[in-house]
């Protein structure tokens, strides 16, 4: 199923010809970057069509990844991994750029032990910490 998309202002647009889960990121980095956890969808490299990329602002953000927004309105557009790091240089898209969203379950969160105590998601799914996620990493995401 196809899936569009856009950020705030409109600048930048987007069709998902495939997504993968919807995961939630709560390290430092994400917090910092979209105001809260990010929720990402995954889109498989080549799956992502961008119009307005010349409004893109890519940032690298660490040793393996780049996190881009536009550079009209400032919303978050997707973090991306290299290629060479997990193999494919897949996106994750935020949920809330997505025109139709009801349908894509939370399935996983990551960071979980950088979580604010504040707020919790319901649901029954994987709750990882940093440590089982990169136990060799001595940096953030
Ligand atoms: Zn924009
Ligand atoms: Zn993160």
């Amino acid at each position: 199923m196809t899936r569009t998309g856009s950020c705030f202002c409109g600048a930048v647009q987007f069709v998902a010809s495939e997504i993968g889960k919807l995961g939630a990121c709560h390290c430092t980095s994400c917090q910092r970057w979209t105001g809260g956890p990010l929720l990402g969808v995954s889109v498989p490299e080549g799956a992502l069509v961008v119009t307005g990329s010349e409004h893109v602002v890519t940032r690298r953000t660490s040793g393996w990844a780049t996190r881009s927004n536009c550079g009209t309105c400032g919303s978050p557009l997707w973090y991306r991994y290299d290629k060479g790091v997990d193999g494919t240089g897949s996106y994750e898209v935020p949920l809330g750029l997505f025109d139709e969203k009801d349908d894509i379950p939370l399935t996983s969160e990551i960071f979980i032990d950088f979580k604010p105590a504040g707020f919790a998601f319901a649901g029954n799914h994987p709750r990882r910490t940093r440590a089982e996620i990169m136990p060799a990493s001595p940096e953030g995401a």
